[in-house]
């Protein structure tokens, strides 16, 4: 889309097949355009090519069969689109639309190979700012998109403006869908030949079942791709003004699922590392976890923070020590999603150097 222009109100003409098209549609759409849709000669039809859904609010104009009508459509708008048509009514495209000073753009169609793809999105935290610029490129290229709660999803619509978008984390019954059948539906799409994206939160690699998906992906001989993302095991704690490492402070890290308890044996580990460790799905097994950890040797006064709802509006950090956060998180309701984290590097954001607090506080507060 050209940056800077205001399509509000215009007219756009896309030339080229249904599927072909679709995307270039959605896409003037969103734009506010009124966009009309010609089914050109040329256009990529026949076996293997997937049927296209209509898309909702274009318009066809009748068929021109003649140069003067060619003329009369295209002088009618303000903007002609071509995805794909014959070397001939390109050339006819092209000379109607100098005559008429109507602005003449090529686009790329959508892939009309039998099998699709899947890429696997890592959304960040939450932010949009923190969507790489690779996530965006797939979002866009995108036929359909299979998010959750966990992935960012404030403007789908116009990241992915081409795409359906389904929910995979809550069903109309507000059961989450099993993850087989998530991923059999996004192997679905791609064997129906579309550009499917899985749009997922963080990281897909980091507690993301992302690896299952590439491998559900390979056995039905599907093309996939991952795309790394902004972890919140780093960027949600940042954003409450604690740094993961911190030089003298700690010179590692353990990110760590709280999914389901931790063994003595993981725990007497973690308090040897001395160093900081993240806790992701963590609140569910909170109390066991500080308990554990100071059972088996951790100092009772290590700071521990959690932050709840990291990047949204009504953050919340919550800061103790490893013998009152529990109590403190009781206290406080504390609930998911949150991280977890336990070391010295949370003292730098509460009262550790009131400068640096200061100032990892301000740097969280730019990038929200
Ligand atoms: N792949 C994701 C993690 C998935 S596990 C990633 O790399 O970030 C889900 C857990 O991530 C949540 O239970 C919570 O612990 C954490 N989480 C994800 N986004 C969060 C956010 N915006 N605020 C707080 N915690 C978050």
């Amino acid at each position: 889309m050209q940056l800077g222009l205001d399509y509000t109100g215009k007219r756009v003409l896309v030339v080229g097949g249904a599927h072909a098209s679709r995307r270039v549609l959605a896409r003037y759409l969103a734009t506010g355009a009124t966009v009309y849709h010609l089914v050109a000669p040329g256009a990529v039809a026949g076996a293997g090519v997937p049927a296209a859904r209509a898309v909702p609010g274009v318009l066809a104009p009748t068929f021109p069969r003649s140069i003067g009508a060619w003329n009369a459509l295209i002088a009618a708008v303000d903007l002609v689109a071509v995805v794909e048509t014959s070397p001939h009514a390109e050339a006819v495209i092209a000379a109607a639309c100098a005559t008429n000073r109507t602005w003449l753009t090529r686009e790329a169609p959508a892939s009309t190979a039998p099998i699709g793809s899947v890429t696997l999105v890592g959304g960040g935290p939450g932010l949009e700012k923190l969507l790489t610029v690779g996530a965006m490129a797939a979002l866009k290229a995108a036929d359909i998109v299979y998010y959750d709660r966990l992935g960012p999803t404030d403007r789908l619509g116009d990241w992915a403006p081409g795409a359906e978008h389904v929910d995979v984390g809550k069903a109309p019954g507000h059961h989450a869908i099993p993850q087989r059948d998530a991923e059999r539906m996004m192997v679905a799409s791609a064997l129906a030949g579309l550009t499917v994206v899985r749009l997922k939160g963080g990281d897909p690699f980091v507690f993301g079942r992302g690896g299952e998906e590439v491998l559900a992906c390979r056995a039905a001989g599907v093309p996939v791709t991952v795309i790394s993302g902004v972890t919140s095991a780093i960027a949600v704690p940042a954003a409450a003004g604690i740094p993961v490492t911190h030089r003298e402070v700690s010179h590692l890290f353990t990110v760590i699922s709280g999914h389901a308890p931790i063994s003595d044996a993981e725990l007497t580990h973690l308090v040897g590392l001395d160093g900081t460790i993240v806790v992701l799905m963590g609140i569910g097994t909170l109390q066991q976890l500080v308990a554990g950890l100071a059972r088996l040797g951790m100092r009772s006064d290590i700071p521990v923070a959690i932050v709840e709802r990291g990047f949204a509006h009504d953050q919340r950090t919550t800061i103790g020590r490893l013998d009152t956060i529990g109590a403190l998180a009781t206290h406080a309701g504390v609930r998911s999603p949150a991280v977890v984290v336990i070391g010295e590097v949370v003292a730098l954001a509460s009262h550790g150097d009131d400068a640096a607090a200061d100032l990892l506080r301000d740097a969280a507060e730019l990038a929200s």
